[in-house]
């Protein structure tokens, strides 16, 4: 079957953005986020595209062994790190750098007996989902210290509302990472997309994009583009139809548009069997042939429906852009209800 919805990256925008975060952190060092497959834009070839990069971080085990399998060489830092002594040989054998975040994982560090790995102490500063008490930290850190397993221990924190820079809980998370550090000489990373655009004082030693390398905006009111941030991925698809409907038309399942006057309307071989999410409302912007129109009705599993009435010259075949250039993937996940980074991921089904 030919499918005409198509994905296209643009490597370029990709080199951009990070060179973005470069300018935003000039003194950390840059480990590019490319968990869920780099967020729906191929976790190797990201990983390739961004060779200049300091190191690497992914969620999982298996995601780290996919990338070794390719022959990328930087530091990997695994979210998740490590579940079981096999696992914790893997990260070993593989100079994998987990983040040791529960008890379990650092009595597994302890009671090895064979290899050597830098490993990263995560701290619950406020988001509270992975991460030791901050008052347990310390003597954590000391363990890890004392471990034969491991070589180097840093310390990490993750923000919950780096995406509002206004939130109070931002400055409580910051002071009580620093505060942190006056007992804890190591490394340290605190600052996903969010915070490297927002907290620039920061100065960790490495930062934690994940996000805006992709070219979607990490905060909440600010665009991608405000930020000087290219989008990668551009999705688009055809018309396969044009139909001619008459005042008093249903549009789709549902028949939750009903067309106010005789009109025009495209159909479009893109549904949310592709990826568009199906919450996209009736007035989400669309691009077709240098204008903008808008979607009209529910979103169907391989097709939409888009009102062609101020679209001039178009015909059955032409190109339909669902979000790139010119229309930002946040605009389509906020007239969704949702977030760019979730339409972004579940594209990797496509490929
Ligand atoms: C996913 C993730 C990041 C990247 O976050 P973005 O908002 O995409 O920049 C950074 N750190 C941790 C711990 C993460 O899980």
């Amino acid at each position: 079957m030919r499918r005409t919805a198509r994905a296209i990256l643009h490597p370029d925008a990709l080199v951009h953005n990070f060179n973005r975060v470069k300018q935003l952190a000039p003194q950390s060092r840059i480990m590019a986020v490319i968990k869920a497959d780099a967020y729906g834009h191929g976790m190797i070839q990201t990983a390739k595209t961004l060779h200049m990069a300091d190191g690497f971080a992914v969620a999982c085990i298996k995601e780290a062994l996919a990338l070794r399998e390719a022959e990328v060489q930087q530091p990997i830092t695994v979210f998740q790190g490590f579940h079981s002594a096999e696992e914790l040989q893997q990260a070993i054998k593989y100079q994998l750098r987990p983040v040791v975040s529960q008890y379990h994982q650092l009595e597994l560090l302890e009671q090895n007996q064979q290899g050597k790995l830098a490993a990263w102490l995560k701290v619950n500063t406020g988001m509270g989902r992975l991460g030791v008490a901050p008052e347990a930290c310390l003597d954590y850190w000391q363990r890890l210290q004392q471990c034969n397993t491991v070589t180097e221990a840093g310390l990490m924190s993750h923000f919950a509302n780096a995406d509002e820079p206004g939130n109070s809980t931002n400055q409580q998370q910051i002071n009580l990472f620093k505060q942190l550090t006056t007992s804890i000489q190591a490394e340290t990373t605190l600052s996903n997309s969010a915070a490297i655009v927002a907290f620039p004082d920061i100065q960790a030693d490495w930062v934690r994009p994940g996000i805006m390398l992709y070219g979607s905006s990490p905060l909440v009111n600010q665009s991608a583009e405000k930020l000087g941030l290219r989008p990668v991925m551009q999705l688009e698809s055809d018309i396969i139809a044009i139909n001619m409907l008459k005042k008093g038309d249903a549009v789709g399942y549902g028949g939750e548009w009903v067309c106010p006057e005789d009109m025009p309307v495209g159909v479009v071989a893109i549904g949310y069997g592709d990826g568009y999410p199906r919450h996209a409302k009736t007035g989400t912007p669309v691009r077709v042939n240098q204008q903008t129109a808008q979607l009209l009705g529910r979103v169907s599993m391989d097709m939409i429906t888009i009102d062609l009435r101020d679209v001039e010259s178009v015909s059955v075949g032409d190109t339909v852009e669902l979000w790139g250039e010119h229309i930002s993937v946040d605009t389509v996940a906020q007239c969704a209800g949702t977030i760019g980074y979730e339409l972004l991921c579940r594209m990797s089904v496509n490929r």
